[in-house]
């Protein structure tokens, strides 16, 4: 299906179930459940399908289709685009890296939200530098023992598989420059004996991200994802995917919440000038978006130019929710009223946008070297 077919049709049938498609409980719990009710009536109706390949139970078509399905769902306020975003992060380079018949069981399990699935990367000492990470994971009779810890990881409370980055190479290659290597991706069952999860309490009061304990985890050697040693592959194969089609969905999330300030503004609190200069940022990000989700569709390898959209992104949310916090209540950032919860929530989160998928600074960083080859830092 072409994208203008595509895009009445699904307007048509979102209108018509809106009513299933609208939260109605507040908390992490409820939008959990509900985003799975979501993906899976959109799955089932064929919509949540399409863009993704028919060997991963996909109806083929071009990476746009999901594109707007995301746009269309975060702009009706039908899912959060940070909850919906981890399928697009994480199922393409599942695709890309999987046994074809591990892909095939897993995949469809993912698009039609009967399983949550997480993104094992960051750990305690390990965030930026990702290359240096310590979790380790040794070879056994029927594959990988794996001992050590990850953090900041999103939604692993409720999820049934984990992509996990592990260090296979000998432990002393985490500090030296051959730290890429030794580096091997695994699909971990989150039910494995020996995996402990705790989640954190964020500032804007969901615990949506946690600590994961893995101790002498067995994991088989069909889970490797590629070849051992080569995860630092795998996740440079991943960062990109974060920052594309996730990324879009954000975008389609901060016009909507431009157009609601808008509306709930009081009299003579906003001026034309101010939205101005942030709809200008959204748009940015958003024509910069619009070109990288093109590329995708042209079958193009994503790369080190994605940090450009990161790094807009960054900008275009921080500076819509400053303008919330200058144009409603002083009650926003730092109250408690209920019926600011929601910009309350999304005010605190928006500071973490120039840290998640990877740092403003660090996108600057490549951006300065591999785009624009300002040579080494001094
Ligand atoms: C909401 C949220 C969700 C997340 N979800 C996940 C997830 O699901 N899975 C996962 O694996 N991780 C996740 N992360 C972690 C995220 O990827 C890391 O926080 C991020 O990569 C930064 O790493 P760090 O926190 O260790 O900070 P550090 O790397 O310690 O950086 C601290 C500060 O120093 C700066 N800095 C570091 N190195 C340099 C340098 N060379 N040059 C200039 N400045 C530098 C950074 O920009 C930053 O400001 C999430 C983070 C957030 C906020």
């Amino acid at each position: 299906m072409k994208l203008a077919e595509f895009r009445p049709a699904l307007d048509a049938w979102l209108t018509e179930h809106a009513g299933e498609l609208t939260p109605t409980e507040p908390g992490l719990d409820a939008a959990m459940a509900h985003l799975s009710t979501v993906k899976r009536l959109a799955y089932d109706a064929g919509w949540m399908r399409w863009g993704w390949p028919e060997r991963v139970g996909g109806l083929g078509g071009s990476p746009l289709l999901r594109g707007y399905l995301g746009e269309a769902l975060t702009a009706r306020g039908f899912v959060e685009p940070g909850i919906y975003s981890l399928t697009e992060v994480l199922a393409p380079t599942m695709i890309d890296f999987a046994a074809p018949e591990l892909a095939a069981e897993m995949v469809p399990k993912l698009l039609r939200g009967d399983e949550t699935w997480c993104q094992g990367f960051s750990e305690p000492s390990t965030g930026s530098n990702l290359a240096s990470l310590t979790c380790r994971a040794v070879a056994t009779d029927t594959g990988w023992r794996v001992n050590g810890q990850k953090v900041w990881t999103s939604l692993a409370q409720y999820a049934q598989r984990c992509v996990l980055l592990t260090r296979t190479g000998p432990p002393e290659s985490a500090n030296s420059t051959d730290k890429h290597r030794g580096i091997t991706a695994l699909f971990v069952d989150m039910d494995s004996p020996g995996i402990m999860v705790r989640p954190i309490e964020t500032m804007h009061g969901a615990p949506e991200f946690c600590e994961v304990f893995f101790d002498d985890v067995d994991v088989p050697v069909s889970r490797t994802l590629g070849a051992e040693g080569q995860g630092w592959a795998v996740a440079m194969d991943l960062l990109p995917y974060e920052r594309s089609t996730a990324l879009w969905h954000r975008g389609a999330f901060l016009h909507k919440r431009l157009d609601d300030l808008v509306r709930e503004a009081p009299d003579g609190r906003l001026s034309a000038r101010d939205v101005g200069a942030v709809l200008e940022q959204i748009y940015a990000f958003r024509a910069r978006s619009r070109t990288t989700l093109h590329r995708l569709d042209a079958g193009e390898q994503l790369g080190a130019e994605t940090s450009l959209d990161k790094a807009l992104l960054g900008l275009a949310e921080q500076s819509l929710f400053d303008l919330v916090e200058a144009t409603l209540s002083d009650e926003v950032a730092f109250g408690d009223s209920p019926t600011d919860a929601e910009w309350r929530s999304e005010f605190l989160y928006s500071r973490a946008a120039t840290i998640y998928g990877g740092s403003a600074e660090i996108q600057r960083n490549i951006i300065a070297k591999r785009l624009l080859d300002l040579g080494a830092e001094a």
